[in-house]
């Protein structure tokens, strides 16, 4: 967290509280370079990056639409909706540990083909074609190598 009154890096936190019903956490902040003290508030809300959409449009993250993309691709496939709740767990774990403030939609796009591939390979193959909109079989199986490959 940059300090406000001077800009420097490197800050410490010196007191940190659960308020708003433990939905909140307050901290006070030391700046190390020029000791001022400030305070920030940090929400769960907060810490979800904002989507970048393809045409630069920024929108919030929608727990929603994440959930019905996965959906549509599992359309009557064996998984369950606990390993569902798991997959979107762990895409939005990963956002948030990534620490961007905005991520675009294509690195969603990206988590979604990971979590995909594991769950279920009809369902991986549906997005993947869709979302990629690939021009030929080959080009589509470079993709598949290139996921296997990490
Ligand atoms: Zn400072």
């Amino acid at each position: 967290m940059h300090c406000p009154f001077c800009g420097a890096l490197d800050t410490k936190v010196i007191d940190s509280r659960l308020v708003a019903e433990g939905d909140q956490v307050r901290r006070r902040r030391e700046c190390i370079t020029c000791s001022e003290r400030f305070t920030t508030y940090e929400t769960a809300e907060l810490v979800m990056p904002r989507i970048i959409k393809q045409n630069g449009v920024r929108e919030p993250f929608d727990d929603r639409k994440l959930r019905s993309g996965l959906m549509r691709a599992l359309e009557k496939r064996p998984v369950s909706i606990e390993k569902v709740d798991e997959a979107i767990n762990r895409i939005r774990h990963s956002l948030r540990a990534a620490g961007e403030r905005e991520v675009s939609s294509r690195q969603i796009g990206e988590e979604v083909m990971r979590e995909l591939r594991q769950l279920d390979e009809v369902a991986f193959v549906r997005f993947a074609s869709v979302y990629r909109s690939f021009k030929d079989l080959n080009e589509f199986r470079a993709e598949i190598d290139r996921l296997s490959g990490e």
